[in-house]
């Protein structure tokens, strides 16, 4: 057994919830709390260089302990705040111990119910310990699980020298729920070759593709006039704005209609005037052409709509978010190979597949760092039933520790 649990528990009752409003950086300072503990457990395992950054980033090494030189660095990397959605405030978690298969109903709002049927990977677990929260807030696996088995990981190399690898960084980031995990990390101080993030799933994930994300905003000038004398004149925003919504494909494109590798065209805010309407939406796809294609469709629907609105205007803009990082890992199959390696080792069968979202992991490939992302455990994130198996956090551990024998066998 390694301190996975130990630290999981210390480490989720201390809140880290990020906030989208907050212009600040990190965007809530009690981020700092769990980086400046995290700091100081390092330096208590005798990591000399464990330090927060100015922005709440915490770096470490872990030096090399083989003769061999021209070892690639290797970067573990999770996140310390939780999701802006629930509460992260006075979690109390509970270790239900050999659970049996039953459902697990959570004490402090009894509503809250695990059922078995309901969740995923859930029926795996029977006898295993399972972690959950007591129903009024977030459990924080994610990203805690991560946190916790990259720190047991690290103790687990300090005590054990004869399991030899590499120099190990390792990075603690704020702020990924709020999409600015990566704005202010400094990869040339990181100095890593590669890199994973801890943030995934079942045992045995393995994600090494990710969306490409656009976001597109639309800004519709219509005519305004006094409602009383408005005959022949008015063109209403709000209702050009409509029309626009009214006009995306009903059976395909969007998120309630697509599933593994399909994109969409997702509205996701709408605010205005009859003078003016702003409507936002994401664009998401795995590949450019189908990014394009679905911003080509869209200013295409919008420009048949203001055809019927002869003096009303739009601006249509289009920022992009993150790219698949596919792109950059196909460049550096060793990364993907070894870590399919790693997790064989530890009794896997460890599959690379894709995610319909973003991980820091592809902002960070896009920065210099191909990184993909390996299994922390963490299920239902995001939401009061979130939960962790001890023996998946064990198996995290088991495989960041193989990771790193891996790249060093392989040198
Ligand atoms: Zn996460």
């Amino acid at each position: 057994m390694t301190s996975v649990l130990d630290r999981f528990l210390r480490y989720v009752q201390i809140d880290t919830q990020s906030d989208p409003q907050s212009e600040s950086f990190p965007s809530t300072a009690k981020q700092r709390d769990l980086s400046n503990l995290l700091v100081v457990e390092l330096q208590g395992l005798g990591v000399e260089d464990a330090h927060l950054d100015e922005h709440g980033y915490v770096y470490a090494t872990l030096p090399s302990n083989s003769n061999k030189t021209d070892i690639p660095v290797i970067c573990f990397c999770s996140h310390v705040d939780t999701s802006p959605d629930v509460t992260g405030a006075d979690v109390v978690p509970i270790v239900h111990k050999n659970w049996n298969g039953s459902d697990i109903i959570l004490p402090d709002d009894p509503t809250q119910i695990l059922k078995v049927g309901e969740l995923n990977d859930l029926a795996n677990q029977i006898g295993n310990d399972i972690i959950t929260a007591s129903g009024t807030t977030l459990l924080g696996a994610d990203n805690k699980a991560g946190v916790a088995e990259i720190m047991a990981a690290a103790e687990y190399l300090i005590t054990h020298p004869e399991v030899k690898h590499g120099t190990i960084k390792i990075l603690f980031t704020p702020d990924e729920e709020v999409g600015r995990g990566t704005e202010k990390v400094d990869l040339i101080k990181l100095g890593a070759d590669y890199g994973y993030t801890v943030d995934g799933e079942s045992v045995g994930t393995l994600e090494d593709e990710t969306f490409s994300a656009d976001g597109v905003k639309i800004t519709i000038h219509g005519v305004s006039t006094h409602p009383g004398y408005a005959i022949g004149k008015l063109e209403n925003a709000l209702k050009i704005a409509g029309d626009v919504l009214a006009a995306l494909p009903k059976d395909s494109l969007s998120p309630e209609t697509t599933e593994s590798k399909q994109g969409f065209i997702h509205p996701v805010h709408v605010e205005g005037i009859q003078e003016k309407v702003v409507v936002e939406f994401i664009i998401r796809d795995f590949t450019d052409e189908g990014l394009k294609e679905k911003e080509d469709l869209l200013q295409d629907i919008l420009n048949t709509v203001l055809n019927q609105y002869p003096y009303s205007t739009a601006k249509f803009e289009v920022k992009e978010q993150y790219r698949n990082m596919k792109k950059v890992l196909d460049k550096h199959p060793q990364v993907i190979a070894n870590a399919v390696k790693a997790m064989e080792r530890c009794g896997l069968a460890a599959l690379p597949r894709s995610i319909r979202g973003g991980t820091d992991g592809s902002r960070l490939s896009f920065m210099g760092l191909p990184c993909p992302n390996i299994f922390a455990g963490e299920h239902a994130f995001h939401s009061r039933l979130e939960w962790v198996s001890v023996q998946d956090m064990e198996k995290a551990v088991e495989v960041i520790v193989a990771l790193s024998q891996v790249w060093e066998e392989e040198a």
